[in-house]
């Protein structure tokens, strides 16, 4: 059974209501509501984006978006300080939304492997 697009089914259609930190006209930048760390936030493009393998779908411009979504909620949830914090984007792996977004995560709470 296909994973459901949630992003696209409840997010971008305004059923769930999500706390947001940016919004332009391509992306939105949102605290995760199932946060797996504290804080725990999301940047997805505002128009269906299967992933980062997508790349018919990806223009210059959602990139810029998307990096700007990442630097609002770095900086919106203090992430810029510290333990610093990870980017973490989907790529086709078994068990992921089948809609492009990227995990901003503290650096503490990273679970996979540290670059040496
Ligand atoms: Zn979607």
């Amino acid at each position: 059974m296909a994973l459901t697009d949630w992003y696209c089914e409840e997010v971008l259609v305004g059923a769930l209501e999500v706390d947001a930190v940016f919004e332009d006209d391509r992306v939105l930048a949102f605290h995760h509501p199932r946060p797996s760390a504290s804080p725990h936030l999301v940047v997805i493009p505002k128009r269906h984006v299967s992933s980062l393998l997508a790349v018919e779908a990806l223009d210059g411009e959602l990139l810029v978006s998307m990096m700007a979504g990442v630097q609002h909620a770095v900086r919106s949830a203090g992430l810029d300080s510290g333990a610093g914090f990870y980017v973490r984007a989907n790529a086709a792996a078994p068990g992921v939304t089948p809609h492009m977004h990227w995990h901003v995560l503290p650096g503490a709470a990273a679970n996979w492997p540290q670059p040496e």
